[in-house]
Protein backbone atom coordinates (compact mmCIF):
# COMPACT_ATOMS: atom_id res chain seq x y z
CA UNK A 1 0.00 0.00 0.00
CA UNK A 2 2.71 2.13 1.08
CA UNK A 3 4.21 1.36 -2.47
CA UNK A 4 1.54 2.16 -4.30
CA UNK A 5 0.62 5.91 -2.73
CA UNK A 6 4.18 6.85 -3.21
CA UNK A 7 3.74 5.63 -6.89
CA UNK A 8 1.46 7.70 -7.43
CA UNK A 9 2.34 11.01 -5.21
CA UNK A 10 5.41 10.91 -7.49
CA UNK A 11 2.99 10.69 -10.46
CA UNK A 12 1.44 13.54 -9.19
CA UNK A 13 4.02 15.82 -8.30
CA UNK A 14 3.80 18.13 -10.74
CA UNK A 15 0.41 19.29 -9.68
CA UNK A 16 0.73 18.68 -6.20
CA UNK A 17 3.58 21.04 -6.16
CA UNK A 18 1.93 23.45 -8.14
CA UNK A 19 -0.80 24.16 -5.76
CA UNK A 20 0.95 23.61 -2.73
CA UNK A 21 3.35 26.80 -3.78
CA UNK A 22 -0.64 28.60 -4.41
CA UNK A 23 -2.03 27.29 -1.29
CA UNK A 24 1.07 28.37 0.99
CA UNK A 25 0.64 31.91 -0.65
CA UNK A 26 -0.70 34.46 2.43
CA UNK A 27 -2.60 36.31 0.14
CA UNK A 28 -5.67 34.81 -1.65
CA UNK A 29 -5.84 37.59 -4.65
CA UNK A 30 -8.22 36.52 -7.86
CA UNK A 31 -5.05 35.98 -9.91
CA UNK A 32 -4.13 32.88 -7.25
CA UNK A 33 -7.61 31.86 -6.86
CA UNK A 34 -7.28 31.72 -11.22
CA UNK A 35 -4.06 30.01 -11.11
CA UNK A 36 -5.52 27.60 -8.41
CA UNK A 37 -8.03 26.96 -11.47
CA UNK A 38 -5.51 26.85 -13.89
CA UNK A 39 -4.35 23.77 -11.78
CA UNK A 40 -6.98 22.19 -11.71
CA UNK A 41 -8.16 21.94 -15.36
CA UNK A 42 -4.32 21.17 -15.97
CA UNK A 43 -4.47 18.02 -14.03
CA UNK A 44 -7.71 16.63 -15.78
CA UNK A 45 -10.42 17.95 -13.47
CA UNK A 46 -12.46 19.07 -15.88
CA UNK A 47 -13.81 22.64 -16.58
CA UNK A 48 -17.44 22.35 -15.25
CA UNK A 49 -16.12 20.42 -11.72
CA UNK A 50 -13.21 23.08 -11.66
CA UNK A 51 -15.37 26.02 -11.11
CA UNK A 52 -17.85 24.25 -8.75
CA UNK A 53 -14.69 23.03 -6.81
CA UNK A 54 -13.66 26.48 -6.54
CA UNK A 55 -16.84 28.38 -5.98
CA UNK A 56 -17.33 26.17 -3.40
CA UNK A 57 -14.12 26.58 -1.88
CA UNK A 58 -13.97 30.04 -2.34
CA UNK A 59 -17.22 30.79 -0.42
CA UNK A 60 -15.97 28.42 2.62
CA UNK A 61 -12.43 29.88 2.58
CA UNK A 62 -14.86 33.41 2.90
CA UNK A 63 -17.23 32.03 6.08
CA UNK A 64 -14.42 30.80 8.14
CA UNK A 65 -12.08 33.33 7.08
CA UNK A 66 -9.32 31.33 6.53
CA UNK A 67 -6.12 32.26 6.22
CA UNK A 68 -3.33 29.17 6.93
CA UNK A 69 -2.22 27.30 4.10
CA UNK A 70 -2.96 23.85 6.03
CA UNK A 71 -6.09 24.77 6.66
CA UNK A 72 -6.57 25.88 2.78
CA UNK A 73 -5.22 22.56 1.53
CA UNK A 74 -7.95 20.53 3.76
CA UNK A 75 -10.43 22.31 2.30
CA UNK A 76 -9.58 21.76 -0.90
CA UNK A 77 -9.38 17.88 -0.16
CA UNK A 78 -12.64 17.82 0.90
CA UNK A 79 -13.98 19.29 -1.93
CA UNK A 80 -12.10 16.82 -4.12
CA UNK A 81 -13.21 13.83 -1.70
CA UNK A 82 -17.23 15.50 -2.15
CA UNK A 83 -16.62 15.74 -5.71
CA UNK A 84 -15.96 12.00 -6.13
CA UNK A 85 -18.79 11.06 -3.87
CA UNK A 86 -17.69 8.80 -1.29
CA UNK A 87 -20.38 6.67 -0.73
CA UNK A 88 -20.27 5.55 -3.89
CA UNK A 89 -20.14 1.34 -3.47
CA UNK A 90 -16.77 0.77 -5.36
CA UNK A 91 -16.65 -3.30 -4.34
CA UNK A 92 -15.70 -5.28 -7.47
CA UNK A 93 -18.36 -7.63 -8.25
CA UNK A 94 -16.54 -10.89 -8.06
CA UNK A 95 -17.71 -13.31 -5.57
CA UNK A 96 -19.72 -16.46 -7.06
CA UNK A 97 -23.20 -17.15 -6.06
CA UNK A 98 -24.65 -20.31 -5.24
CA UNK A 99 -21.35 -22.53 -6.93
CA UNK A 100 -22.11 -20.10 -9.97
CA UNK A 101 -18.80 -17.93 -11.16
CA UNK A 102 -19.12 -14.30 -11.22
CA UNK A 103 -19.03 -12.97 -14.64
CA UNK A 104 -16.43 -9.66 -15.12
CA UNK A 105 -16.72 -8.23 -18.49
CA UNK A 106 -13.97 -6.54 -19.00
CA UNK A 107 -13.91 -3.20 -21.84
CA UNK A 108 -12.61 -0.90 -23.25
CA UNK A 109 -10.23 0.55 -26.57
CA UNK A 110 -6.99 -0.57 -27.96
CA UNK A 111 -4.61 -0.04 -25.55
CA UNK A 112 -6.37 0.93 -22.77
CA UNK A 113 -5.08 -1.88 -20.29
CA UNK A 114 -7.46 -4.41 -20.61
CA UNK A 115 -5.36 -7.77 -20.40
CA UNK A 116 -3.21 -6.10 -18.58
CA UNK A 117 -5.74 -5.53 -15.94
CA UNK A 118 -7.09 -8.77 -16.36
CA UNK A 119 -4.08 -10.64 -15.36
CA UNK A 120 -3.49 -8.06 -12.15
CA UNK A 121 -7.41 -8.43 -11.20
CA UNK A 122 -6.70 -12.24 -11.32
CA UNK A 123 -3.59 -12.24 -9.46
CA UNK A 124 -5.52 -10.42 -6.61
CA UNK A 125 -8.07 -12.40 -6.57
CA UNK A 126 -5.73 -15.89 -6.47
CA UNK A 127 -3.37 -14.25 -3.92
CA UNK A 128 -6.97 -14.10 -1.72
CA UNK A 129 -7.88 -17.66 -2.40
CA UNK A 130 -9.97 -17.60 -5.41
CA UNK A 131 -9.88 -19.05 -8.58
CA UNK A 132 -10.11 -17.57 -11.87
CA UNK A 133 -10.66 -18.46 -15.65
CA UNK A 134 -9.97 -15.95 -18.12
CA UNK A 135 -11.78 -15.69 -21.30
CA UNK A 136 -9.42 -14.22 -24.83
CA UNK A 137 -12.72 -12.86 -26.29
CA UNK A 138 -10.34 -10.71 -28.35
CA UNK A 139 -9.59 -12.72 -31.19
CA UNK A 140 -8.44 -10.43 -33.64
CA UNK A 141 -5.22 -10.09 -32.71
CA UNK A 142 -3.66 -13.90 -31.97
CA UNK A 143 -1.36 -11.99 -29.61
CA UNK A 144 -3.85 -10.25 -27.70
CA UNK A 145 -4.72 -14.44 -26.45
CA UNK A 146 -1.19 -14.98 -26.38
CA UNK A 147 -0.58 -12.03 -23.61
CA UNK A 148 -3.95 -12.88 -21.63
CA UNK A 149 -2.33 -16.37 -21.28
CA UNK A 150 1.30 -15.50 -20.42
CA UNK A 151 -0.79 -13.41 -17.35
CA UNK A 152 -2.92 -16.65 -17.04
CA UNK A 153 -0.01 -18.94 -16.64
CA UNK A 154 1.75 -16.21 -14.41
CA UNK A 155 -0.94 -15.72 -11.77
CA UNK A 156 -1.98 -19.36 -12.12
CA UNK A 157 -5.27 -19.28 -14.12
CA UNK A 158 -6.80 -21.50 -17.11
CA UNK A 159 -7.38 -19.39 -19.92
CA UNK A 160 -10.18 -20.20 -22.65
CA UNK A 161 -9.46 -18.85 -26.34
CA UNK A 162 -10.25 -19.47 -29.47
CA UNK A 163 -8.62 -20.30 -32.91
CA UNK A 164 -7.67 -17.23 -34.73
CA UNK A 165 -10.11 -14.62 -36.03
CA UNK A 166 -13.02 -16.99 -33.84
CA UNK A 167 -16.42 -15.21 -32.79
CA UNK A 168 -15.48 -13.55 -30.08
CA UNK A 169 -19.11 -14.12 -28.07
CA UNK A 170 -18.41 -17.94 -28.89
CA UNK A 171 -15.26 -17.99 -27.14
CA UNK A 172 -17.16 -15.72 -24.49
CA UNK A 173 -19.66 -18.18 -24.17
CA UNK A 174 -17.38 -21.32 -23.93
CA UNK A 175 -15.30 -19.13 -21.33
CA UNK A 176 -18.20 -18.96 -19.38
CA UNK A 177 -19.36 -22.88 -19.59
CA UNK A 178 -15.50 -23.81 -18.90
CA UNK A 179 -15.78 -21.93 -15.58
CA UNK A 180 -19.59 -23.31 -14.66
CA UNK A 181 -18.26 -26.63 -15.22
CA UNK A 182 -14.67 -26.49 -13.44
CA UNK A 183 -16.73 -24.63 -10.73
CA UNK A 184 -14.52 -21.45 -10.59
CA UNK A 185 -15.06 -18.30 -8.64
CA UNK A 186 -14.96 -15.67 -11.31
CA UNK A 187 -14.85 -15.71 -14.97
CA UNK A 188 -13.12 -12.49 -15.79
CA UNK A 189 -13.65 -12.16 -20.17
CA UNK A 190 -10.79 -9.80 -22.07
CA UNK A 191 -12.78 -8.63 -25.02
CA UNK A 192 -11.51 -6.06 -27.90
CA UNK A 193 -11.96 -2.59 -28.39
CA UNK A 194 -11.98 -1.70 -31.86
CA UNK A 195 -13.37 1.56 -31.54
CA UNK A 196 -12.77 2.25 -35.85
CA UNK A 197 -16.34 1.70 -36.20
CA UNK A 198 -18.97 2.22 -33.82
CA UNK A 199 -21.62 0.16 -35.29
CA UNK A 200 -19.29 -2.78 -35.95
CA UNK A 201 -18.21 -2.30 -32.33
CA UNK A 202 -21.92 -2.47 -31.02
CA UNK A 203 -22.87 -5.67 -32.78
CA UNK A 204 -20.28 -6.98 -31.18
CA UNK A 205 -19.78 -6.17 -27.82
CA UNK A 206 -23.55 -6.06 -27.57
CA UNK A 207 -23.30 -9.36 -29.14
CA UNK A 208 -20.79 -10.94 -26.11
CA UNK A 209 -22.88 -9.36 -23.47
CA UNK A 210 -26.09 -11.85 -24.78
CA UNK A 211 -24.58 -14.30 -25.62
CA UNK A 212 -22.56 -14.44 -22.21
CA UNK A 213 -26.36 -13.31 -20.29
CA UNK A 214 -27.38 -17.08 -21.69
CA UNK A 215 -25.32 -18.57 -18.88
CA UNK A 216 -26.64 -16.03 -16.08
CA UNK A 217 -26.35 -12.30 -15.56
CA UNK A 218 -23.35 -9.94 -15.77
CA UNK A 219 -21.91 -9.32 -12.21
CA UNK A 220 -19.77 -6.42 -13.52
CA UNK A 221 -18.96 -4.53 -16.42
CA UNK A 222 -15.41 -3.13 -16.45
CA UNK A 223 -14.63 -0.12 -18.59
CA UNK A 224 -10.77 0.20 -18.91
CA UNK A 225 -9.66 3.65 -19.24
CA UNK A 226 -6.40 5.16 -20.33
CA UNK A 227 -5.93 8.22 -17.79
CA UNK A 228 -3.21 9.83 -19.72
CA UNK A 229 -5.80 9.92 -22.69
CA UNK A 230 -7.54 12.89 -20.92
CA UNK A 231 -11.07 14.24 -22.01
CA UNK A 232 -10.54 12.78 -25.39
CA UNK A 233 -10.50 9.43 -24.04
CA UNK A 234 -13.69 9.97 -21.98
CA UNK A 235 -15.53 10.68 -25.17
CA UNK A 236 -14.49 7.02 -26.48
CA UNK A 237 -15.02 6.17 -23.25
CA UNK A 238 -19.23 6.77 -23.51
CA UNK A 239 -19.35 4.62 -26.48
CA UNK A 240 -18.94 1.97 -24.48
CA UNK A 241 -21.25 3.22 -21.79
CA UNK A 242 -23.87 3.37 -24.30
CA UNK A 243 -23.35 -0.29 -25.56
CA UNK A 244 -23.18 -2.28 -22.23
CA UNK A 245 -23.74 -1.64 -19.14
CA UNK A 246 -20.57 -0.32 -17.49
CA UNK A 247 -20.62 -0.63 -13.40
CA UNK A 248 -17.30 0.31 -12.68
CA UNK A 249 -14.13 2.23 -14.19
CA UNK A 250 -10.38 0.75 -13.82
CA UNK A 251 -8.48 3.60 -14.23
CA UNK A 252 -4.72 2.63 -15.76
CA UNK A 253 -1.42 4.31 -16.44
CA UNK A 254 -2.04 6.77 -13.34
CA UNK A 255 1.58 6.46 -12.72
CA UNK A 256 2.79 8.05 -15.75
CA UNK A 257 0.94 11.09 -15.83
CA UNK A 258 0.26 14.26 -13.51
CA UNK A 259 -3.52 14.31 -14.76
CA UNK A 260 -5.15 12.38 -11.99
CA UNK A 261 -7.62 14.34 -11.77
CA UNK A 262 -9.54 12.95 -14.94
CA UNK A 263 -11.03 10.46 -11.95
CA UNK A 264 -13.24 13.46 -11.25
CA UNK A 265 -14.14 14.51 -14.72
CA UNK A 266 -14.81 10.51 -15.13
CA UNK A 267 -16.98 10.50 -11.87
CA UNK A 268 -19.10 13.08 -13.32
CA UNK A 269 -19.18 12.30 -16.99
CA UNK A 270 -19.65 8.62 -17.32
CA UNK A 271 -22.02 8.48 -13.66
CA UNK A 272 -19.62 5.58 -12.81
CA UNK A 273 -17.61 4.55 -9.90
CA UNK A 274 -13.98 4.65 -10.52
CA UNK A 275 -13.28 0.81 -8.75
CA UNK A 276 -9.74 0.66 -9.82
CA UNK A 277 -6.77 2.18 -10.56
CA UNK A 278 -3.58 0.95 -12.12
CA UNK A 279 -0.34 2.04 -11.37
CA UNK A 280 2.50 0.43 -13.67
CA UNK A 281 3.31 -2.55 -15.93
CA UNK A 282 3.73 -5.02 -13.21
CA UNK A 283 1.28 -7.91 -11.54
CA UNK A 284 1.07 -5.85 -8.06
CA UNK A 285 0.51 -2.45 -9.73
CA UNK A 286 -3.36 -2.12 -8.95
CA UNK A 287 -4.97 -0.64 -6.59
CA UNK A 288 -8.49 -0.14 -5.11
CA UNK A 289 -9.65 3.72 -5.89
CA UNK A 290 -10.48 5.16 -2.72
CA UNK A 291 -11.21 9.32 -2.87
CA UNK A 292 -9.68 10.62 0.19
CA UNK A 293 -6.52 8.48 -0.26
CA UNK A 294 -6.33 9.50 -3.73
CA UNK A 295 -6.72 12.94 -3.35
CA UNK A 296 -4.08 13.23 -0.21
CA UNK A 297 -1.77 12.30 -3.01
CA UNK A 298 -2.91 13.81 -5.84
CA UNK A 299 -2.36 17.08 -3.83
CA UNK A 300 1.52 15.40 -2.79
P1 LIG B 1 -5.35 -3.69 -24.12
O1 LIG B 1 -5.10 -3.54 -25.59
O2 LIG B 1 -6.48 -2.80 -23.67
O3 LIG B 1 -5.55 -5.09 -23.67
O4 LIG B 1 -4.07 -3.11 -23.38
P2 LIG B 1 -2.83 -3.90 -22.72
O5 LIG B 1 -3.25 -4.59 -21.49
O6 LIG B 1 -2.17 -4.72 -23.78
O7 LIG B 1 -1.89 -2.67 -22.29
C1 LIG B 1 -1.32 -1.79 -23.23
C2 LIG B 1 0.03 -1.31 -22.67
O8 LIG B 1 -0.19 -0.51 -21.52
C3 LIG B 1 0.95 -2.43 -22.22
O9 LIG B 1 2.26 -2.12 -22.59
C4 LIG B 1 0.79 -2.44 -20.70
O10 LIG B 1 1.94 -2.94 -20.05
C5 LIG B 1 0.58 -0.98 -20.42
N1 LIG B 1 -0.17 -0.74 -19.18
C6 LIG B 1 -1.35 -1.27 -18.79
N2 LIG B 1 -1.73 -0.78 -17.58
C7 LIG B 1 -0.76 0.08 -17.17
C8 LIG B 1 -0.57 0.92 -16.01
O11 LIG B 1 -1.39 1.00 -15.08
N3 LIG B 1 0.55 1.69 -16.00
C9 LIG B 1 1.48 1.64 -17.01
N4 LIG B 1 2.54 2.43 -16.91
N5 LIG B 1 1.33 0.89 -18.11
C10 LIG B 1 0.22 0.11 -18.20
Amino acid sequence: LVRLRSRLSRSQNVFGKGLLGLLSRDHLDEDTWEEIEDSLITADVGVESTREIVDRLRERTRVLGTRSATELRSLLAAELVNALDPTLDRSLKTAPKDGVPAVVLVVGVNGAGKTTTCGKIARVLIADGRTVLLGAADTFRAAAADQLETWGSRVGAETVRGPEAADPASVAFDAVKRGIDTVVDTVLIDTAGRLQNKVGLMDELGKVKRVVEKHGPIDETLLILDATTGQNGLEQARVFTEVVNVTGVALTKLDGTAKGGIVISVQRKLGIPVKLVGLGEGPDDLAPFEPAQFVDALLG
